[in-house]
């Protein structure tokens, strides 16, 4: 068991870092944060911070010599970097459910070998062209980069052959294919487990999404109790699949027939689980630091219904600061920046969360907010925030 005192490393600085160095400074714990960029948010609140690449061997070692235990914040932390630190410490997501998670044809396979089931898909290698027998049933299709992609980035819709081929003949890939389906629900489940296998389960978040980055989630998601418990079953029995230990999200499809499948994993926190800091007994930084340290988790449960909108860099025009009045007037709103110097759209640059009374009162205001925040922001195609619609859920 490691204890307060002690200095908790952590691979990558954004967002995600800084929040959990948050987390792990109220905890009393030290942190020491490596990221190839000296301007990443984290560095600001970190204990030491290492500034090199992710596959700089000099560097993981100063990491490793520098602290008790190893988390992850980015995804792509190189799986041998991973590898390397736990042939000398604790590291925790450890490097095989990252390798996973990192690779959409590892993770996919891995998905269907286990029987969880995903989108229809094939995998395509750069330059190669699969018969039209294995691609007609997938289309309308999408077509996602194996590595790296994020924040809808890295993916084409394909309509016919000619657009897969369009894509996959002039450039590397490899890719997954897969079958378009016809969303009514995003879902989405954040799942802390300890080395002993104890878990802790948040309730399920509804997401809604604007070009591909995650524009508003709401908590908990307006499903039938079976669904909820479905997801939560999956999300906890993929969790034990990858023997994982830390704080993970699984991201699910519920499509208009009812039929639920497992879209993608992330082995660390997830942006649709930052209302847990404002609305839960512990937040998902907080059982990060608690499953890298070997610690009891605490509780995942939720003290009030709440909905949380992403402020990205769109917000902030000619790089100027944004008025943040329509969060700052409204007192059941909470706002949190990530101090990133470069607004760029699309951009991750904070959120804010709403608590209500109910559900629907958090989500009617924060929809209200981002409606106020984007009114004078042409680069969203609607100009407004998402609607979020009582719908039915199809059984
Ligand atoms: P990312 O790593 O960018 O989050 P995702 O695979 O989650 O990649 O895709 C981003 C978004 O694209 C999803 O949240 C969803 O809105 C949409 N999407 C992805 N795959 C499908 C699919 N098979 N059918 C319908 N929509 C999809
Ligand atoms: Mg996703």
């Amino acid at each position: 068991m490691i204890r307060p005192g002690a200095t908790l490393g952590v691979l990558g600085g954004g967002q995600l870092g800084l929040l959990f160095a948050l987390s792990a400074r109220r905890a009393g714990f030290r942190t020491i944060v490596l990221d190839p960029d000296p301007q990443a948010p984290a560095m600001a609140c970190a204990d030491r911070t290492i500034v090199a690449r992710y596959d700089d061997t000099a560097a993981l070692l100063r990491l490793s010599e520098s602290c008790q235990a190893v988390t992850t914040e980015f995804e792509n932390v190189p799986a041998a970097s991973l590898e390397f630190l736990a042939a000398r410490g604790v590291v925790r997501p450890s490097a095989l459910p990252v390798a996973i998670c990192q690779d959409r044809i590892r993770e996919k396979t891995f998905l269907s070998e286990h029987g969880f089931q995903t989108a229809p898909f094939i995998v395509v290698a750069g330059g190669d062209r699969p018969a039209p027998e294995t691609i007609v049933p997938l289309l309308p299709g999408i077509l996602k980069t194996s590595r790296e992609g994020y924040d809808g980035k890295g993916q084409w819709p394909i309509a016919t052959i000619e657009d897969l081929f369009s894509v996959t003949d002039t450039l590397a890939g490899p890719f997954v294919l897969e079958k378009k389906l016809d969303l009514e629900r995003e879902l989405s489940l954040v799942i802390a487990r300890g080395a002993d296998g104890e878990t802790a389960l948040y309730p399920v978040s509804e997401n809604f999404h604007e070009r591909g980055v995650l524009h508003l989630s709401a908590i908990p998601a307006d499903i039938p109790l079976e669904v909820s418990g479905k997801i939560r079953m999956i999300g906890e029995a993929i969790a034990q699949a990858l023997d994982y230990t830390g704080v993970m999200a699984v991201e699910y499809f519920l499509d208009k027939s009812g039929r639920l499948f497992v879209n993608e994993m992330a082995p660390r926190p997830h942006n649709s689980g930052h209302y847990t800091i404002d609305a839960c007994v512990a937040s998902q930084f907080d059982q990060q630091v608690r499953s890298l340290c070997g610690l009891p988790l605490a509780s995942p449960r939720l003290l009030s219904p709440c909905s949380m909108g992403n402020l990205l860099g769109d917000l902030w025009p000619d790089e100027a600061l944004p008025d943040f009045s329509p969060i700052l007037s409204e007192p059941r709103a909470k706002l949190t920046l990530y101090g990133k110097n470069s607004p760029r759209p699309g951009r991750k640059m904070g959120h804010f969360t709403v608590l209500g009374e109910t559900l629907r009162e958090s989500t009617d205001l924060s929809q209200a907010i981002l409606t106020r925040l984007y009114q004078n922001v042409s680069a969203l195609p609607s100009g407004k925030g998402v609607p979020v619609e009582k719908k039915p859920v199809p059984r």
